[in-house]
């Protein structure tokens, strides 16, 4: 779905990205893993053009998501982005949080948005909780809605930024049964995480990044217990 060649981003003498390549297919899981500040958001933030690359390409279903023709709206629809701060809409409930995209870029009626948006909700166990504004809502289910908002949109990817870092730990379990479901579903993920256990048990594949650089690539077993490099073996020796 995605082939990233040759990725660059500075932000100005600060080269946060070096020469990256990755691929996408459908139905991967691929987790990133890596400490803080080696690069993990940008390259996500990239991957869904909220971030331009320096230099290098990315290419989706082959075509480079950076000419200027490319219709980015469109992509970014089918590229969804889920938050570790969640992001939803505060003065919205839970169900208009879900629906509002729907109307304003896939065109869809009230009817066929609610309809969609009732389902994900179904879904991630926030039904019940559709005419709840966020505030009234725990962190773990605003960020269940929000992952719900993001497949309202019929993403072909889904990318999530630390879905449960801001969360109290009682919260975090809940978040991460929801992911291993959609997994399990084959939506193609990948996830920004320090969850190991996910990491290794569901996704399909991890990649660690070590200042800017993926180090590390592979089937998430082999990556997590027998780590290849070093720096991996530093770095995953802090976590499990
Ligand atoms: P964390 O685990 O803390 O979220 P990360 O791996 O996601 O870290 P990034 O957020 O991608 O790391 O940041 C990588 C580097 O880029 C850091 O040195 C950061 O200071 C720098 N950086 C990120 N965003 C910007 C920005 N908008 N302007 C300038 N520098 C930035
Ligand atoms: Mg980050």
């Amino acid at each position: 779905i995605l082939t990233v060649t040759h990725l660059e981003k500075k932000y100005t003498d600060n080269l946060v990205l070096r020469d990256i390549d990755f691929a996408v297919s459908p139905g991967e899981v691929i987790s990133i893993i890596g400490s803080s500040g080696s690069g993990k958001s940008t390259l996500l933030r990239c991957l869904n053009l909220l971030e331009t690359p320096t230099s290098g390409d990315i290419r989706y279903h082959g075509e480079s998501i950076l000419n200027p023709k490319f219709n980015q709206n469109h992509y970014r629809s089918r590229v969804g982005m889920v938050f570790q701060q969640f992001n939803l809409f505060k003065n919205m409930t839970a169900l208009e949080n879900c629906v509002i995209g729907q109307m304003k870029i896939l065109g869809r009626s009230r009817e066929e948005a609610e309809k969609v948006a009732l389902k994900h909700l179904e879904k991630v166990g926030m039904a019940p909780y559709r005419e709840a504004k966020p505030h009234h809502l725990s962190g773990g289910q605003q960020q269940r809605v929000a992952i719900a908002r993001a497949l309202s949109m019929d993403p072909e990817v889904l990318l999530f930024d630390e879905p449960t870092s801001a969360l109290d730990p009682e919260m975090v379990g809940e978040v991460l049964a929801t992911m291993t479901e959609l997994a399990k579903e084959g939506l193609t993920m990948i996830v920004v995480t320090h969850e190991m256990e996910f990491a290794r048990d569901v996704s399909t594949r991890v990649c660690f990044m070590d200042k800017g650089v993926i180090v590390e690539d592979g089937p998430s077993e082999e990556v997590i217990d027998h780590p290849q490099h070093e720096r991996t073996k530093t770095f995953l020796t802090r976590y499990l």
